[in-house]
């Protein structure tokens, strides 16, 4: 049964299947950090949904608050009809959020995924600057929908990506220490100013307060500090891609209040509807320049998605998930970089709360091009993902080279099941590196 349902899938399906190549796995149960698959084996589940699940699988508040609706009669689509329980993820939503943001915020349901909130985002300052480029970052990852794509950092990191989209410009990301953030800073306010290469202005900066698909790159806070006041001062609206960052997961409720500074747009996604899809942007008012109709969706009113996001948002913020986060991501963080310690393939440990990134280098092979970094070691990533597969443990890989392991545990982890994961990952690093 479990053989035939793996080769019926590979067959049918489009070679573009991600995760299904390198997990090859048939999950039909799942509970917290545990998957179980058709085959009885069980696996604690790392990946989380692509860091849907801020809670985990099937947590019993998201399942009740599911049920309760069912139970309820009320309709399940909804389109963006009034509700009581689009009213309750609204206010529920609109607690957490910076109380300086939130205090002058409007919301506008996207739908279903993160990407079309992305792409609303771009559409509304678009709207209200009149102007149509974007300012993206390298190791960006907004969606795999035109507009985010186009502002996604692809393998080539080029100024003006090459696809047929308005003329977005691509910044260096704030990471590598003081100095490379004050670089790339310096970058972006070059680009911005230039007076001869006629640079219109953007209508947006997007960026990620961590990247996650870029390979687990935190924004240095400074950095992010400079970023507003840079758009800022030119009036350029910030949009805060927060569709992997929120929810508690990097030891903030939101990852934008580690700088404290205040977007001026928010793309919220994935734990926001408690495992189910749901998509929102929330925005300065004072960009609400659309009409009546200018936005729309058939699926922007999942009636299970914001009773299952209300349920989530309302536990994270009452049993301080982000403080758990917080903590118990320090402590994996540091057991990881004394790990690195006996393991010269271990590159970098980075990471912020519970979104932490094993970046893994060929220590043998002689530096490539202008670093004097060993190069990284896609092999030895792979091999490391298999081991872990085999040891019970799930994780994703990221990064330019998919050479970083990506951990994205739900923030409800226990202390010994932290513990698990970063033996089982020590013990995959050795088998791999034999
Ligand atoms: N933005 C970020 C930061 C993401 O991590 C992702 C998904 N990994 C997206 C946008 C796109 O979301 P979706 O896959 O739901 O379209």
């Amino acid at each position: 049964v479990y053989e035939g349902i793996l080769r019926r899938q590979s067959l049918r399906e489009s070679a573009a299947r991600t995760y299904a190549r390198s997990l090859p796995i048939v999950p039909v149960r799942a509970r917290g950090l545990t998957i179980e698959g058709a085959d009885g084996r069980r696996y604690l589940d790392c990946l989380s949904g692509a860091g849907t699940l801020a809670l985990g699988h099937n947590h019993p508040v998201v399942l009740e608050a599911i049920k309760k609706v069912i139970d309820s009669g009320a309709p399940l689509h909804v389109l963006d009809l009034a509700t009581p329980v689009k009213d309750a993820f609204t206010t529920e939503l609109f607690a957490t959020l910076p109380s300086r943001f939130a205090d002058d915020a409007r919301i506008q349901f996207c739908g279903p995924a993160g990407t079309d909130a992305v792409e609303a985002a771009f559409k509304l300052v678009r709207g209200a600057t009149g102007r149509s480029g974007l300012l993206a970052f390298t190791g960006a990852y907004h969606g795999m929908t035109a507009g985010a794509l186009a502002a996604s950092g692809g393998a080539e990191d080029v100024r003006v990506t090459r696809l047929p989209f308005p003329r977005n410009y691509r910044c260096p990301f704030g990471i590598g220490g003081e100095r490379g953030a004050e670089i790339a800073a310096r970058w972006t306010e070059n680009l911005l100013d230039d007076p001869k290469g006629g640079t219109p202005a953007p209508a947006g900066m997007i960026l990620e307060p961590v990247q996650g698909e870029g390979g687990v790159n935190p924004a240095p806070d400074g950095w992010m500090r400079r970023m507003r006041a840079i758009t800022e001062a030119r009036s350029v609206p910030l949009i805060a891609d927060e569709v992997q960052t929120g929810v508690g997961r990097t030891g903030a409720f939101w990852a934008v209040e580690h700088s404290g500074i205040v977007p001026d747009v928010m793309v919220l996604s994935k734990a926001i509807g408690g495992s189910l899809p749901l998509a929102v942007i929330v925005y300065r008012s004072e960009l609400d320049t659309w009409q009546p109709g200018a936005h729309a969706g058939t699926f922007r009113g999942n009636q299970l998605a914001m009773a299952a996001g209300t349920a989530t948002l309302a536990f994270v913020r009452e049993n301080r998930l982000a403080e758990r986060a917080a903590t118990l991501g320090a402590r994996m963080l540091a057991r990881l970089q004394a790990l690195a310690t006996d393991h010269p393939t271990i590159g970098d440990v980075r990471g912020r709360g519970l979104m932490i990134g094993v970046e893994l280098v060929d220590p043998e092979a002689a530096p490539t091009g202008d670093s004097p970094e060993p190069p990284p070691a896609p092999a030895l990533a792979a091999a490391v993902q298999q081991e872990c597969l085999r040891r019970g443990l799930i994780v994703e890989l990221g990064g330019r080279h998919s050479t970083v392991v990506r951990l994205l545990p739900p923030l409800t982890l226990t202390d010994e099941q932290a513990t698990a994961v970063v033996d089982r990952l020590a013990d995959a690093l050795a088998a791999a590196e034999r």
